[in-house]
């Protein structure tokens, strides 16, 4: 789950990272109360979960309440699903840094990334410059260490007060990054003022959805998630991504997923949606064949291998949601382990076209998909 920068900016002021003084406004006739109390030349910011807001013309300075007033009255006209806004004191800098937390899949290890040259043109830095971006791979169960943070910001040239300041504000990020189960807690910019202040500019956090039973501070809200599908699949509990592409895709379990993803893409299809379909949710065949078709795809893929999540079990659910909801596009499916004889004769009268392997269900999945969805 996305948290706004508004939330995360909350998270980051009770946890010790400074952040600028803002008052958050849900339509413009608050905007001049909002921008007199945290004063002038201001920054109106939208609130919205997608990155790249400078450079859309989402963030805006004001010197004057009338100004605040019209940039605030053209967001809330011109910005589609805007609720809120926040407005914040400017902030002088002399420098902007880019920090960020998050989880290195391939060692299983917490990753600390910086660069000396943060802001709005952070992702050509990486495209183009990657090594100005530093690395520090952190050990989760010791934390960050002392070495580790003092030899890190030496290298982003920080030294003397930043030196302090930011050293402070990196130690709170790590260990607030930890405490919320984030997959993500990323501050661009982190401002260095002229007095050597270290100020969050920006502040977004990502919550692993999977943790959120031990954070209950945080309501799934439909705001927080790109689509209803997204929405319904949080609420249930079931990993779900979109793509944008025409083949809908169940899978049971991360590797397999990403491997057919490959597979898929390789052959030359567009994954529509990918929806988990083992673990605890191997019973939920109906929400989740119900969930893919609101993409509207031109195929349903179904691979599993299953050992506790029975084919058998996922088979019977995949026949009795067809038989509800008479889905209008052809689902392929392979699905074996545990109780795999059986699938054959469940599917039997189901209309689910069945392969005998991985490699074949794809290739007859994105075959479908590229004659346009007839099986
Ligand atoms: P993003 O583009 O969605 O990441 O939005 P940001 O919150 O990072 O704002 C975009 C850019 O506006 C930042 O990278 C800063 O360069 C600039 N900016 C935003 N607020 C301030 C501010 O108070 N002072 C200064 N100097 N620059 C700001
Ligand atoms: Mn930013």
């Amino acid at each position: 789950m996305k948290l706004f920068e508004y939330q995360s900016k909350r998270l980051f002021g009770d946890n010790g990272i400074p952040v600028p003084k803002g008052r958050l406004i849900t339509g413009p006739e608050d905007t001049r109360a909002a921008a007199l109390e945290v004063g002038f030349p201001c920054v109106l910011k939208c609130q919205v979960l997608s990155g790249g807001r400078g450079k859309a013309g989402m963030v805006r300075r004001a010197d004057t309440p009338d100004e605040a007033e019209a940039i605030a009255r053209r967001y809330f006209r011109e910005v589609p699903g805007l609720k809120t806004v926040l407005v914040e004191e400017a902030v002088r800098a002399e420098r902007e840094l880019f920090l960020s937390c998050s989880v290195d899949a391939v060692s299983g290890r917490g990753l600390l990334m910086g660069c000396a040259l943060g802001g709005v043109d952070i992702e050509s830095v990486a495209r183009e410059h990657p090594n100005d971006i530093l690395k520090e791979c952190v050990d989760l169960d010791r934390g960050l260490q002392r070495f580790q943070l003092n030899d890190f910001l030496w290298r982003l040239d920080l030294r003397g007060e930043p030196f302090k300041q930011a050293a402070a504000v990196t130690a709170a990020l790590f260990r607030l990054f930890l405490a919320l189960d984030a997959e993500l807690a990323e501050i661009n910019p982190l401002f260095i003022t002229p007095d050597g202040r270290a100020v969050a500019g920006d502040a977004k956090l990502v919550i692993d959805d999977n943790s959120l039973f031990r954070h209950p501070q945080f309501t799934i809200d439909r705001e927080h998630y790109p689509s209803d599908m997204a929405f319904e699949a949080a609420q249930e509990g079931i990993p779900y991504l979109e793509f944008g592409g025409d083949i809908s895709l169940m899978c049971a379990g991360a590797g397999l997923a990403n491997t057919v993803y490959d597979l898929v893409s390789f052959a030359g299809g567009k994954i529509a949606n990918y929806l988990e379909f083992g673990g605890p949710n191997y019973m939920k065949a109906g929400t989740a064949i119900r969930l893919c078709l609101a993409n509207r795809p031109r195929v349903i893929l179904i691979v599993t291998f299953g050992t506790i999540a029975r084919a058998d079990v996922m088979a019977e659910g995949i026949a009795g949601a067809i038989r509800e909801l008479r889905p209008d596009c052809p689902i392929v499916a392979c699905l074996r382990g545990t109780g795999e004889e059986k699938v054959e004769e469940i599917l039997a009268a189901s209309g689910v076209l069945r392969a005998p392997d991985t490699e074949e269900a794809v290739r007859l999945a994105v075959e479908i998909a590229g004659k346009g969805g007839m099986g």
